[in-house]
Parts: structure tokens; C-alpha cells; sequence
């Protein structure tokens, strides 16, 4: 592994993703494209931005040509998608969007790395096609769809997905699967829970409800708040990923967990105690249409076949969370534009 491309570098997990292997892996190169929408934002990599081994490139993973070029001038011989429309709530809005990005983005890196031919020693191309650039899409529990009481997500589940977000992240998964079964390019996708830690953009649940609460701001809940997610921080997340990149087989899925359920409510008032603010400041409002009620992650496979387990707890990351986030209020400052605003406007009147 030399020339990784990773898409969407400049969101959260992406950012998050490119700093930790940096630090873990100096040899590497890292190659970062993203578009740069609403949520990407290079301040998030401002600290490794004139690092020799680190290139930032602005364009669209739907762009056919761009791609090609980009396979081409960097000799790209991994990739790791994680370039995406990733907010729920969205893909309610605009469904079109999420499956332009998410399935045919998908689809147009899947064909350059299919494509893609090394140079032999000679400067010759092979004369022997065997796609041989690694491709790891990072993809969501929230493709099975809702668990209700008990049970547990594992690989094997049928995908059953509820939102557009869901149904266009599954709907990759099927492509990705369908380039390994046909053409042999050796993939892997991921499938995790939901990621929290430092540089996630304040409209998911719990930079959310920090920065509200930090800000004196009302909290808004979906319905009863009694819905259940796994919580995984974001470098456990990079350290799974990291471990599959090198060490998962071919054609493999991942679930990756952080063994933390916990109900959306619960996660709101453990922000309050910890902000010390007032619980006046929730404000149930209707749910979600199509919400789902509970995801649970088995963590088996990764686990028993690639002896990957999550370090963080809980309470020891949403402490650092939110320590974070009171050191960077400008960093919330400066990315709560226009988009965002007019945005919540429409949703969240009463914001
Ligand atoms: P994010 O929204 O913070 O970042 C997405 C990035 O992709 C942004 O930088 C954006 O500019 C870029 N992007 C969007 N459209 C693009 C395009 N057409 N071309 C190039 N770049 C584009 O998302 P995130 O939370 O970091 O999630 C990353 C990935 O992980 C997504 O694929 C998401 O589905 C998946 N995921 C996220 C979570 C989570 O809890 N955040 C959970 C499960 C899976």
C-alpha cells in the first residue's frame, strides 16, 4: 500500500481517518478528494496540510473524468470511500442527491479502480488485466434497517434499509459486492455505528446538542427520544478501518461496533449533567418519518478474524467530546453559514 485515495477526507471521519493514518503509517501517501460541500472543510486537516506525503485535490467523485485523471497522476492503488451524503434528514429533502453521490460516485471510483492498469517495470501496461487496487467502502449499520428489542446486527443480515440516506448506502454496498463477484476487485465494505468525536459537523445528535447546550439554545428530540443507536468514537472507527485495510480478506464485510447503546434521550440528558444546563432546554418535535427504532452492532467477525476491538468508553469519549468542542467553538462559528442555517430554519423553526 503506497498511493491511498481517500474521498471525502474533509468530513469528519474522513479528517479524522487521514490524520490517524498519517501518524501511523509516514510512508504512505495520502490523497484526499472531496468536493468540498457543506461538510467538508480543510480547516479540519489545516495541521497536515503542507505535509509532503499529503495531497488535497477539490472535485466530484461523480466526475468520470477528473477520477481518471486522478487514478492516473497518483498511481492510486487504494481506495477508501468515505465521500458521501451522510445526513438522513437530507436525503428526506433530497433523495436525489443522496443516490447521485452515494451510488454513482460509488460506482464511478469502482470503475477506475477496475480499470486501472499498473505500469510494469518496462513502463509497459500488463498484458494481463487483474484489477489490483484495494477498494474499502465505508458504509452504515443503518442499511439493515431497525432491530426492535433484542438481537443484533451481524453481516449475513438482509439489507432492509428505511431512509434514502440508508437505501443509497446499501444500494453501494450491492455495487461494490457486484465488482468483486464480477470483475475480481478485491473489496471490502464496513458497515459501523455512529461515530461522535472531534470535527463532526453540528447537525448530528451529539455535537448538537453540545453546541446548543454551550450556547443556551434549545435541544430538539425526535418523538419520544426513546430510539437506540451504538455509539463508536471516531478512532476507534479509523483503527477498524486501518486493521480491515491491511488484514481483511477479499470480498469480506465488516460490522464495526462500540459495544455503547444507548437511547438518544439518555445521550441528551448525559450532555445536560455534563454542561450543567437546564433539561427546560428539550424540545420534543415530531419524528423522523421512517424512523428507525434501534440498531445494534455484532462485532464478532471483525473481532474473532481480525482481532480489532474498540478502546474508547463512553463516558471517557463524550468527556473528550465535549472538551473539544468548548476549545473550538470558532471552529462551530466558522461552519455555521448560510447553508446550515437556512437549513435548520426550515426544519427547526423554533431554533
Ligand atoms: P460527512 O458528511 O462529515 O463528510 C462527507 C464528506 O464527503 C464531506 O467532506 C463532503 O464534502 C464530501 N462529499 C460529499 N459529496 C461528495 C462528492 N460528490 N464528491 C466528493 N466529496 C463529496 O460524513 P461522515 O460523517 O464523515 O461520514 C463519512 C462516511 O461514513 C459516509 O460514507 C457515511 O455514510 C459513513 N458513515 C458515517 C457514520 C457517522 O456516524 N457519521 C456512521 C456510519 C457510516
Amino acid at each position: 500500500m503506497e498511493n491511498i485515495l481517500v474521498t471525502g477526507g474533509a468530513g469528519f471521519i474522513g479528517s479524522n481517518f487521514i490524520r490517524y493514518m498519517l501518524k501511523k503509517h509516514p510512508n504512505y501517501k495520502i490523497i484526499n478528494v472531496d468536493s468540498l460541500t457543506y461538510a467538508g472543510n480543510l480547516e479540519n486537516l489545516s495541521e497536515i496540510s503542507n505535509q509532503t506525503n499529503y495531497t488535497f485535490l477539490k472535485a466530484d467523485i461523480t466526475d468520470r473524468k477528473k477520477m481518471k485523471q486522478i487514478f492516473n497522476s497518483f498511481d492510486i492503488d487504494t481506495v477508501v470511500n468515505f465521500a458521501a451524503e451522510s445526513h438522513v434528514d437530507r436525503s428526506i429533502e433530497e433523495p436525489e442527491l443522496f443516490l447521485r453521490t452515494n451510488v454513482i460516485g460509488t460506482q464511478v471510483l469502482l470503475e477506475n479502480a477496475r480499470d486501472y492498469w499498473k505500469l510494469d517495470s518496462k513502463n509497459k501496461y500488463s498484458t494481463e488485466y487483474k484489477p489490483n487496487v484495494k477498494f474499502l467502502q465505508v458504509s452504515t449499520d443503518e442499511v439493515y434497517g431497525t432491530l426492535h428489542e433484542s438481537g443484533k446486527f451481524t453481516e449475513t443480515m438482509p439489507l432492509l434499509p428505511n431512509s434514502p440516506y440508508s437505501a443509497s448506502k446499501a444500494s453501494a454496498d450491492l455495487v461494490v459486492r457486484a465488482f468483486h463477484e464480477t470483475y475480481g476487485l478485491p473489496v471490502n465494505i464496513t458497515r459501523c455505528s455512529n461515530n461522535y468525536g472531534p470535527y463532526q459537523f453540528p447537525e448530528k445528535l451529539i455535537p448538537l446538542m453540545i453546541v446548543n447546550c454551550l450556547k443556551g439554545k434549545s435541544l430538539p428530540i425526535y418523538g419520544d427520544g426513546q430510539q437506540v443507536r451504538d455509539w463508536l468514537h471516531v478512532s476507534d472507527h479509523c483503527s477498524a478501518i486501518d486493521r480491515v485495510l491491511h488484514q481483511g480478506k477479499d470480498g469480506e464485510i465488516y460490522n464495526i461496533g462500540g459495544n455503547n447503546e444507548k437511547t438518544n434521550i439518555d445521550i441528551v440528558r448525559l450532555i445536560i449533567d455534563k454542561l450543567g444546563v437546564t433539561d427546560d432546554l428539550i424540545a420534543h418535535i415530531e419524528d423522523r418519518p421512517g424512523h428507525d427504532r434501534r440498531y445494534a452492532i455484532d462485532n464478532t467477525k471483525i473481532k474473532t478474524e481480525l482481532k480489532w476491538e474498540p478502546i474508547y468508553k463512553f463516558e471517557q469519549g463524550l468527556n473528550e467530546t465535549i472538551d473539544w468542542y468548548k476549545q473550538n467553538l470558532h471552529w462551530v462559528e466558522d461552519i455555521l453559514s448560510g447553508d446550515y442555517l437556512s437549513y435548520y430554519q426550515r426544519m427547526y423553526v423554533n431554533l
